[in-house]
Parts: structure tokens; sequence; C-alpha cells
């Protein structure tokens, strides 16, 4: 039994892992399992999740220096990362599009009921409250001060928070353009330290991926404990009067993994689509697990390098940049949101407005921090720029955690896309890839 469950992928370890997590958390409810759930389930999906969120900075900054470090030629750096740069707006754009286009569409907000509103309303005001706060606090007052906070004052207080993720980066890329630039002989050190560094590290995420399956397990078992709670008719009602809404989100989720990505990878790789989800579908589940861009990043890296043949250079470069600038899912999902709360409230949105909600998308979708929630914190920032009321954020609230995951798959989906699209524009991508040795 021991052997045979061994000998399985890893992608059918973590399958398992979620159902066996769904079913107990459904029986953990049925028999008011809950504090058994939370003092000896509980701890192991959190320890998974510190894990990955432990091995982020260090993962982050090594691979970003050792990617750029090895990169001879600074025209090609420049090539890169104006390619990324570009990729990721397009794709920020074309889902935004998606979004507005499917919720003008369906307009889920019409069909909602008068009485519900006023009451969600005056029930979900204060959850609403907390978030607004947080949200003031990260909400830009200029128009640059996007800019101004990815240059760190201090780089170990910014490596001490991985809120600050970009701020890392920035440091990281300056500090490999300069070891690109200064001789081989002064540097030659530093780029031997790094080289181990990135070797320990991987092995450090090999070490976590073995225990995946027990965190995802973990996760969502208590994920159910926790999301349906003592109440389940009510949150049961609270699903149904605001499904057509979450439809919707989902719809464009669907057109985004089913028709945006297949079509780019079409045009600009050898790829198809079905061989790149079956390659990359351990990376969607992680993701759906943990909610968190930012925690699927290790399992990303690994799985895209070893199994779709994109180089070490470019996928060190593409991905940390993606995981917290670019979430496809997350501004569709803001764009939606926002259109929905406006239908809600029975505003009809101008065209100069929506194109606000594309402007403020795409910057509160760069802004989101690659963690649970980060979209919905950052919606604040949309509703206030086109004058919503922040409270209809309370109604998306209870739905959150659902959307959560599957904008997070969209999201990792959307950099896996963009790495093997860069690499095969600057020769890079060996696909089918020459396996390494197993360690
Ligand atoms: N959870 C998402 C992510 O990590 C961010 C969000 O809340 O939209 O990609």
């Amino acid at each position: 039994m021991w052997k045979k469950w061994k000998n399985l992928p890893l992608w059918a370890k973590i399958i398992a892992g979620m159902v066996a997590g769904i079913i107990w958390g459904l029986l953990a409810v049925i028999f008011e399992w809950t504090v058994f759930n939370q003092q000896w389930v509980k701890p192991f999906g959190t320890i998974f999740l510190n894990m990955l969120q432990m091995i982020a900075v260090p993962l982050i900054f090594v691979s970003l220096v050792k990617g750029m470090a090895g990169l001879t030629d600074i025209g090609k750096l420049s090539r890169i990362g104006l390619k990324t740069l570009g990729f990721f707006m397009a794709s920020t754009v074309v889902a935004i599009t998606v979004g507005l286009l499917i919720v003008n569409i369906m307009k889920p907000g019409h069909a909602f009921p008068d009485s519900r509103r006023a009451e969600m309303q005056e029930k979900y005001a204060d959850p609403a409250g907390e978030k607004g706060t947080i949200a003031e606090q990260v909400t830009p007052d200029a128009p640059l001060d996007f800019l101004v906070e990815i240059v760190p004052q201090n780089v170990v207080d910014a490596a001490s928070d991985n809120r600050n993720i970009l701020q890392v980066i920035f440091f990281a890329i300056l500090f490999g353009i300069a070891i690109a630039l200064l001789p081989h002989e002064k540097v030659k050190v530093v780029k031997g330290f790094f080289d181990g560094m990135s070797e320990i590290i991987m092995k450090i995420v090999k070490i976590i991926m073995k225990i995946a399956p027990l965190g995802v397990f973990a996760l969502l078992g208590t994920l159910i404990v926790e999301f349906t709670g003592d109440d389940i008719a009510e949150s049961l009602d609270l699903f149904a009067s605001l499904g057509l809404y979450m439809i919707t989100t989902i719809l464009g989720y669907i057109f985004m993994i089913f028709a945006v990505y297949p079509f780019v990878l079409k045009l600009f790789t050898p790829l198809t689509y079905r061989g790149f989800y079956k390659i990359i579908s351990s990376v969607q589940m992680i993701a759906f697990s943990t909610s968190s861009s930012a925690a699927t990043l290790p399992f990303s890296m690994n799985v895209v390098e070893r199994d779709l043949g994109v180089s070490k250079t470019i996928s060190s470069f593409v991905l940390p940049i993606g995981t917290t600038i670019n979430m496809d899912g997350t501004s569709l999902y803001q764009a939606v949101g926002a259109v929905f709360i406006a239908q809600v409230f029975g505003f009809d949105l101008t065209i100069a407005q929506q194109l606000t909600i594309v402007l403020t998308a795409t910057l509160a979708s760069i802004g989101a921090p690659g963690i649970p929630g980060g979209g919905v914190v950052m919606l604040v920032i949309i509703l206030t720029s086109v004058g919503l009321p922040a409270e209809g954020m309370a109604m998306l609230l209870a739905l959150d955690r659902p959307l959560d995951m599957l904008r997070t798959v969209v999201n990792v989906t959307g950099d896996c896309t963009a790495s093997t699209i860069i690499a095969k524009s600057e020769n890079e991508l060996v696909y089918p890839p020459v396996k390494e040795e197993p360690a």
C-alpha cells in the first residue's frame, strides 16, 4: 500500500489529499468534530502554508539573482523584461475586458432581491469596515505612489514581510544586474555562492512538495468546517441569491483558461493545450488549495522548468514577477465585482467609468498580494475610484473564498503561460524537456 502510494505521481497524491480533505470536512461538520479538526488537523494545513511562505523570499531572491547574473548580455535582459511586462499588461487588459463584457451581458446584479440587499448591507457592514481600513492603508494617494512603494528604504526590512515581495524583487534585480555588469573575475565567488544556494533552496522545495498531499488535505478539510460554520442554512441561502454573480465570474475564468491561454499558446508555441494543462495541473491544484499564488510559486517554478522545459533564466525571471504583478483572475474578478455592485445599487456605469475600472483594476491587480483574499482588499480601491459605496463589498466577502481559489488558478495559469511563451520567443524552451536524474 505504502509502496503504491509512493509510486503515484505528485498530482495524483494531491488529488487524493483534496478528495480526502473534502470528505473529512463534511464528516467533521456532520458529526461536530470541529474542535478536533481545529486542534489536530488545521495545524498541518497551517504548517504547509507557512513552509511555502517561508521559502518565498529566499526562493525569489536567489533565483532572480542567479537568473540575472547568468545573463551576460544586458540587451537580452532588457528584451526579456520588456516582453514580460508587455505580456502581463496585455493579458491583464484582456482579462478585465472579458470580465466587463460578461458582466454587462449577464447583468447578475439586476437579479438581486431588494429586501435581501438592505439586509445584507446591514449584516456585513462590519467586515467591510475592517477590510476598508486595510484597503485605506494600501490605497495609493498619488498616481506614482505604486512606483515609490516598489523601492525599499531598507532591504532587510522589506525581506521580513512577504507583502513587500515587489521590493525584494526590485533589490534582487538590481543586485543581479550589478553582477552581470561586473567582470567575471570579480564576482565569480558570489556567482558560485548563488549557484549553490539555488540548489539548496530547490531541494527544500522538493521536500516541501512531499508533504503537499497532507497539506491540501488539512487546508480543504478545515476550509469546509470553517466556511460552513454552525449555520449551514444561512450560508446556502447566501450562495443561492448570489449564485448568478458567481456563475458570471466563473464563466470569465473558464473563458481565460479554455480560450485565451490556449489561443496564445497555439499561436506562439508547439504545445497543445491538453499537454500544457496536463503538465501544470499539479500547480493549479496547489493554487486552488492554498488560494495563494505566492505560496504556489515554488511548485510552478519546479514544474515549468522540469516538465515544460522552460529555461531557468526565463522561469526565474518571469514567474516571481508574474506571481506578484500578473493576476489575470484577480483583475477579472475585480471588474466583475465592481460592476455587479454597481448593478445591485442601481447605478449605471458610463463607458468612462468602465474604462476607469480597466485602469484601476490593472493597478489593483498589480498591487494585490498573492495571498488568500488579496484581491478583495484591493477591490475597495476600484469601488471608490468610480464612486461606488465600499460597503457593497460586504456582499462579496461571504463568497470570496471559492472564487479566490478559482482566480488563483487563473493567476498561476497566466504566469505559466507567460513563461512558456517568453521562453519560446527567446529559444529557451526545450519541449519535451530532457529529464534529469531523479534526486
Ligand atoms: N489569492 C489570489 C492569489 O494569490 C489573490 C487574490 O485574492 O485575488 O493569486
